[in-house]
C-alpha cells in the first residue's frame, strides 16, 4: 500500500477482478457515452467535477483506481490510459 502497488493481499483481488473488470474497464475507456452521475460498479455518487474532467466516466475513484491497477498489472495493456490517473 505506501509503495503505492498493489499489495500482497490485493493479488487474488485483481485475479478475480481480471475477467469482470475487463467489461467496466474497456467501457471505462473509452469515453463513448455520458458521463455517469453514478458509480457502474458500486453506485456511489461520482462527483460533478470528476464527471467533468473525464468526459464518459463511468467509475467512482475507489473503482478506477481498482481498474487502474488491474490494467498496470496486466502488463500496460493501455498504458496510455494511465493518462486518467492523474485527472483524479
Ligand atoms: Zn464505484
Amino acid at each position: 500500500m505506501a509503495t503505492g502497488w498493489a499489495g500482497d493481499g490485493a493479488v487474488q483481488d485483481q485475479i478475480d477482478a481480471t475477467v469482470k473488470d475487463g467489461v467496466s474497464r474497456a467501457q471505462n475507456r473509452l469515453p463513448s457515452g455520458p458521463s455517469l452521475t453514478h458509480c457502474a460498479e458500486c453506485g456511489s455518487e461520482i462527483p460533478n467535477a470528476r464527471r467533468c474532467a473525464i468526459p464518459g466516466v463511468r467509475l467512482c475513484v475507489t473503482c478506477q483506481e481498482v481498474s487502474d491497477r488491474s490494467t498496470v498489472d496486466a502488463g500496460g495493456y493501455n498504458r496510455r490510459g494511465s493518462k486518467d490517473s492523474q485527472l483524479r
